[in-house]
């Protein structure tokens, strides 16, 4: 056998991995297995791609290397669960602003033929990886709020994107035809880079998760190319994966939230403030407030209780703390579930991991549509930090932004109990009427220390 066919036979390899890891990661329970699985493939695709003799310069590798590995380290020790999807779409950016600097090595070398595979896919790497290094620069910088959240959005939008994007696939196909043509390439490299962030600016903080998605789709799209421009199979066949799997999850996102890609892309989500501070409404219904003390009791009389985490347990690190809420509750031989919903949190399974990361067990964990029948027999739905994805406005008021969600029937409890600091509404910017029925109960405070205070309280009764 020659070094290619071994070569093949790693990148086979690698790829069977991928694909074995990617089914891991689809449960809490296999996915440190998966994880393990796909970084042993990309091990093997990395020793397999450096022992080709086309790798002239070892020693430039290994400084990237080491210089790569110190700032991912230090960005995966340091970064906060909370500022993952940041990452995650700065991680992108970086992967499509590779494939863009591969694909235009490639066509500096002077050796492209012609209207062949290496010249359509240098272009289709390049525009890809530039609107993905923009788009996802955007996202980053709207995350963490270095940028106004809001939708930027200016009569004639779309007719203008439009009309980059037919100039952008009319250039692209000159230089596929005429690889030389150095000048119509360097317009396609500079109209993709704009269009990246003009396609970007209109969409809302709310959607930048599903864009960050839509991104990370793109960014495989573009390694894909870069594949074929470099007749990588091992880069063809992840590039592939990473472009399905971002798609499916941007699907499963788009479905938890009852929208439509075309409404997550165009329809500009948030760029009316419909916020009771913002319209002037007058809020006129009271919330009861009460004390973790107040709450202790609540659950001392209970036989069910059912915990619902959101972005605002994210944000306090309460996982600890609900988890020994959890181990009391079941002490007294309450039974103690928590509701996960599909897009509660920043990012898909958001609070899977937390709880994970808490020693929750699996099988306290249920999906929404499980749970949902059990909150009318439930004597205690605890809400902690979370406030859309229990919105019933999404239920039964037509004009709310997000009606049609599928949300978590906690108003449906017993008795309800919400822990979060202020009145002020979750990611959507909408006032949530949960708060102001019969059987709800608002402890206000921050969700760590609240719970803390309740197994405390807890322990006198
Ligand atoms: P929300 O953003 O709706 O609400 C979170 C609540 O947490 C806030 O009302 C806030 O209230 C409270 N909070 C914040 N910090 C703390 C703290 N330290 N202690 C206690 N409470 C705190 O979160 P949900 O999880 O309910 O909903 C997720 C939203 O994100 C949905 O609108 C969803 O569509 C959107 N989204 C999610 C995606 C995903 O993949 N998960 C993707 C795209 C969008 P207060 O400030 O008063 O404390």
């Amino acid at each position: 056998m020659t070094e290619l066919t071994y070569i093949q036979f790693a990148y086979l390899a690698a790829a069977t991995l991928f694909i074995i890891g990617l089914k891991a990661l689809g449960s809490p329970r296999t996915a440190p297995r998966g994880n393990l699985m796909a970084s042993i493939g990309m091990g093997i695709a990395i020793v397999a791609t450096l022992v080709m003799r086309d790798v002239v310069n070892y020693p430039m590798i290994l400084g990237g290397v080491v210089v790569g590995s110190i700032i991912g380290m230090l960005l995966a020790t340091r970064i906060q669960m909370t500022a993952m999807p940041q990452m995650v779409a700065l991680l992108n950016g970086f992967g499509g602003g590779a494939s863009l600097l591969v694909a235009s090595a490639e066509l500096l070398k002077g050796t492209v033929a012609p209207l062949s595979v290496p010249s359509i896919a240098i272009v289709v790497g390049a525009l890809i990886g530039a609107v993905t290094f923009t788009g996802s620069i955007i996202a980053f910088l709207k995350l963490q709020e270095l940028m106004r959240g809001q939708p930027i959005v200016y009569p004639g939008q779309q007719f203008v994107n439009g009309l980059l994007g037919l100039g952008v696939l009319g250039l692209c196909g000159l230089v596929a035809m005429q690889p030389d043509q150095l000048p119509a390439y360097a317009a396609v490299l500079g109209i993709a880079l704009v269009l990246g962030v003009t396609l970007v600016i209109p969409i809302g903080g709310a959607d930048m998760p599903v864009v960050i998605s839509l991104l990370n789709s793109y960014s495989g799209l573009a390694a894909c190319a870069t594949g074929f421009v470099l007749g990588n199979s091992g880069l063809v066949i992840s590039g592939s994966l990473v472009g399905a799997s971002g798609i499916i999850l941007t699907k499963i996102m788009c479905d938890a939230m009852n929208r439509s890609l075309t409404n997550v892309l165009f329809g500009a989500f948030g760029a009316v403030d419909t916020s009771a501070a913002a319209t002037g409404a007058v809020e006129t219904r009271t919330a009861k407030a009460y004390t973790a003390d107040d709450a202790a009791i609540v659950f001392n009389s209970a036989r069910s209780a059912i915990i619902v985490p959101g972005y605002g347990m994210a944000v306090a690190q309460a996982q600890h703390a609900v988890r020994e809420l959890m181990d009391d509750l079941e002490g007294r031989g309450v039974k103690t579930r928590f509701a996960i919903h599909p897009v509660a949190g920043r990012m898909p399974g958001h609070m899977n991991v937390l709880l994970a990361e808490a020693n929750v067990p699996y099988d306290k964990l249920v999906e929404m549509d499980d749970i949902n029948p059990e909150f009318p027999e439930c004597d205690v739905a605890l809400v902690l930090g979370a406030n859309d994805v229990v919105n019933p406005d999404a239920r039964t008021a037509e004009d709310s932004p997000i009606y049609g969600m599928p949300i978590l029937n906690v108003d449906q409890a017993g008795q309800v109990l919400v822990i979060k600091r202020s009145m002020n509404p979750g990611f959507a910017g909408i006032q949530n009427p949960l708060f102001f029925l019969d059987n709800t109960m608002m402890v206000f405070g921050d969700a760590k220390e609240t719970v803390l205070g309740i197994v405390e309280a807890m322990k006198d009764l």
